[in-house]
């Protein structure tokens, strides 16, 4: 009979110093997910040229402090120069992620080694081609699971990410027997978001992708435990503040820049269908904007918890007869985290 390890389980709070860099350097894609966050009518069409790029990583890096850079997309592995992007990240002390769709085009892994990538990141949101590919595309899951296989083999360290939407989230606790076969280290489980094509789901046009609270609350938490008791180092969404939890917003308390190749620069992902982006990049300087922007939200205090997804989803959150909010909606960069005791 198998033996349950214990696991560790933890919310992450926002830590202090640390900060985290986003770096869009492109927003073109093989793909078409059918949940894509990917707005070009707000991020534009552009690829960052290389010097462009690296002006831009200079201008955030600093060396002193642990940043982390993730560089995505689009899809980041079809920009032609990403090797010498990620080889300049790592001179400049960024601990370096890219977060792809598992296509690697221009032979990445031929091109970079696992001592300046510190960790590759893989969207899959299925365990087999039944589920993934119908939200991911044709194809998509024996090619993402192929170059999990090669890179792994190649000593990278690996992550998948997987969106929980109401298309796959009866198919979560597949996936840990799946990610110990191919290798993999650490599972983040993402909630679909606000933003992109998923945000744009109409009732009775477009489907909703959005899961109600009790079906999130009743898979996620035990499928990140089942397989944190695989040896996964499991990351996913805090979402609803149980009662005694504090309330905070990331834009107040963490360091947080999500980058796109138009320059606009945000603090909140929530935020990011929209021009109230707190900083853009101006001749290669970061220059706050004037005027009523995202930055002027994070102070708000409300019961409902995030004011980002009041405003954008008000119909998502749920009022007790006597007119308080149900749950109190964590920010959507408050993790939890779980792994096998030490
Ligand atoms: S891989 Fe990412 S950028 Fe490409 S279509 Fe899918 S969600 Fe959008
Ligand atoms: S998701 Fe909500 S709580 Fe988090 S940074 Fe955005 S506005 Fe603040």
């Amino acid at each position: 009979m198998a033996t349950r390890k214990k696991t560790n389980a933890r919310t992450v709070g926002f830590k202090p110093g640390e900060r985290n860099v986003f770096l869009h350097l492109l927003t073109a894609c093989n793909l078409a997910c059918i949940h894509c966050y990917i707005n070009p009518s707000q991020h534009g069409t552009a690829t960052l040229p290389k010097e462009t790029a690296l002006e831009w990583l200079r201008l955030f890096a600093r060396p002193d402090r642990l940043t982390n850079l993730v560089l995505l997309g689009g899809e980041p592995t079809l920009h032609p120069d990403l090797a010498e992007i990620i080889h300049a990240a790592k001179a400049m002390r960024y601990t370096v992620t890219v977060d792809s769709n598992g296509f690697l085009f221009h032979d990445l892994l031929e091109k970079v080694t696992p001592r300046e990538l510190d960790f590759l990141s893989f969207s899959l949101d299925g365990p087999d081609p039944e589920v993934n590919d119908p939200i991911r595309g044709d194809n998509v899951f024996v090619t993402c699971t192929d170059n999990i296989r090669r890179a792994v083999k190649k000593g990278f360290n690996t992550s998948v990410i997987y969106t929980v939407s109401n298309r796959n989230i009866d198919h979560l606790h597949r996936m840990p027997p799946l990610l110990v076969e191919l290798g993999v280290k650490r599972f983040f489980i993402q909630v679909i978001g606000l933003r992109g094509k998923s945000a744009a789901a109409q009732p009775g046009i477009t489907p909703n992708l959005q899961v109600e609270p009790e079906r999130w609350l009743r898979i996620v938490p035990q499928v990140a435990a089942e397989a944190a008791g695989r040896g996964l180092h499991v990351t996913f969404p805090k979402v609803y503040l149980e009662p005694g939890d504090v309330f905070e917003c990331a834009g107040r308390v963490a360091e947080n820049y999500f980058i796109f190749p138009n320059g606009r620069v945000y603090q909140c992902p929530l935020c990011e269908d929209h021009p109230i982006h707190t900083f853009s990049i101006e001749n290669n300087r970061l220059v706050k904007r004037d005027g009523i922007n995202e930055d002027r939200f994070f102070n708000l205090s409300i019961p409902e918890g995030c004011v980002m997804n009041k405003l954008l989803q008000p119909d998502n959150i749920e009022y007790l007869p006597d007119g308080t909010p149900r749950h109190c909606i964590s920010c959507c960069l408050l993790k939890q985290e779980i792994s096998l005791n030490p």
